[in-house]
């Protein structure tokens, strides 16, 4: 067996019944074999066996009352994945399906999208399988509280700074926000995405989408192309998809269709985003009700049927393994050029071969959505300085870090004969930075 496979065998004995967490791993170890065959020091201390372990791994019990006075009990997570190159930095997911799995994929992955950005932070991930859907006001503060209640202990401004992700937006980090304060009687940016009002950073509510759109112009560009008249799918109707949607409009792209868990609405005049953002930003409402005031747009109750509406471009932005193999064989027969992954792998890794093996001009996850996490670490230097940035100087900070992340993962993918391979390329520029960090750090 080689060393590679000894390895990931070695990480599904280890934790099994994690299949999100093995498919990432599998995925990091194969795109990396080809740096550890050019440099024996890597393996010779360790590193690989190390960083496929977490740092440490937090699990604990979120009691709370809901609306008719009864107790609910939720289970929290938090996984400080890696602290190499800074303190753990990563997003809290609030959904049902959350587990430990989950948590670790997104957390393994947060490693090297956190190292691409060129920005002091390491990676993390946490949350609960508590569901805000549905839940009252009073119910979601009474989680966040709770979660907060014991979160606070491991989390810290130079130690962990977690972020939102599914399911917690500015609402839910506000809670928590208030509730670390009130604990810890200290005023300091332990969360980003917070209110501007607060020490939030201008520009983080889009980060993730228009950092996506700024990457996959750049793919474009590498092809003569860019968004201008391009036709455009976004599944998902949250913070991601709603900004890459935004920004994707602005540069001539026509969106044509977006998403929820319970269906899709297909627009072919192009998504009102304002309707769109009206009724996911502040009526918290589904896709459908898009219906009530563009009774000529299409709903389908499928959702992962958006994957058949023909377009040039697709951008993943609602959860894990949305694109399976089936799904990108009829994309890229519709004529899609580009994908681009808004989510967190989004792609399974058959659809994933099949975009390469066709072609498709492909941005992973870890390069692609890492906008949201860079200005992050922008809100975490503005808290440090005391100071806020215009939303301008926020926006060319991210566009310029896009366009860097680009570079990098090409230069890498291209040095290692993986030209235009930028799954692996992604893998590797940042893999390197954070294993040349552990071994001057030594063996901790
Ligand atoms: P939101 O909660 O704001 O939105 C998620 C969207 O995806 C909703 O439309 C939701 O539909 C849909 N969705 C979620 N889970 C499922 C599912 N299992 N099946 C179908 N649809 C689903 O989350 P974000 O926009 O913040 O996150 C979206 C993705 O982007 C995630 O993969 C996240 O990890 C990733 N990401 C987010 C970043 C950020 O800054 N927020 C940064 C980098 C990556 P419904 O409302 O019906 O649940």
């Amino acid at each position: 067996m080689s060393y590679i496979n000894e390895i990931f065998a070695k990480v599904v004995e280890r934790n099994p019944n994690e299949p999100e967490f093995h498919q990432a791993v599998k995925e990091f170890l194969d795109s990396v074999e080809p740096v550890l065959n050019r440099n024996s020091k890597y393996l010779r201390y360790g590193v690989i066996e190390r960083i496929v372990e977490p740092e440490r791994q937090i699990i604990f019990r979120v009691p709370w009352v809901d609306d008719k006075g009864d107790v609910q009990v939720n289970r929290g997570f938090r996984i400080e994945f890696n602290s190499a190159i800074g303190p753990y930095k990563g997003g809290l997911r609030f959904h049902p399906s959350v587990n430990a799995s989950i948590i670790k994929f997104l957390g393994f992955e947060q490693i090297f999208k956190n190292s691409l950005t060129g920005l002091p932070i390491g990676g993390g991930k946490g949350g609960s399988d508590f569901d805000p859907k549905g839940k009252s006001e009073a119910e979601v503060m009474s989680f966040c509280q709770s979660f907060m209640t014991e979160l606070f202990r491991h989390i810290g401004p130079d130690t962990d700074v977690p972020a939102g992700d599914i399911g917690v937006g500015g609402r839910e980090i506000g809670y928590m926000y208030g509730q670390y304060k009130r604990i810890k009687n200290a005023y300091e940016g332990v969360l980003t995405g917070k209110g501007l009002n607060w020490g939030g950073s201008l520009v983080r509510k889009e980060a993730t989408g228009y950092g996506l759109v700024y990457f996959v112009e750049e793919m474009l560009k590498t092809r003569g192309e860019s968004f201008a008249g391009k036709t455009v799918v976004i599944s998902g109707s949250g913070n991601v998809a709603i900004y890459a949607a935004e920004k994707a409009a602005e540069l001539g792209g026509r969106v044509v269709a977006m998403s929820d868990s319970n269906g899709y609405i297909l627009d072919e005049k192009g998504i009102d985003l304002n309707a769109m953002k009206r009724i996911k930003e502040v009526e918290r409402g589904r896709c459908k009700d898009y219906l009530n005031q563009h009774a000529d747009a299409h709903y389908g109750d499928n959702w992962p049927d958006i994957w058949t509406i023909p377009c040039d471009i697709a951008l993943p932005c609602a959860t894990q393994n949305e694109i399976d193999e089936k799904a990108a064989k009829t994309l890229v027969s519709n004529g899609c050029i580009a994908v681009g992954e808004g989510a967190n792998m989004p792609s399974t890794p058959g659809a994933v071969g099949v975009f390469l093996e066709n072609k498709v001009l492909f941005g992973p996850a870890k390069a692609a959505n890492a906008g949201g996490v860079a200005v992050s670490a922008l809100e975490m230097s503005q808290n440090s300085m005391r100071y806020s940035w215009t939303f301008s100087e926020v926006d060319q900070k991210l566009k310029e870090i896009m366009i860097s992340i680009h570079r990098k993962s090409s230069e890498a993918a291209r040095e290692y004969g993986f030209e235009d391979n930028l799954v692996v390329g992604a893998n590797i520029a940042g893999f390197l930075k954070v294993a040349d960090a552990m071994l001057e750090q030594g063996v901790v």
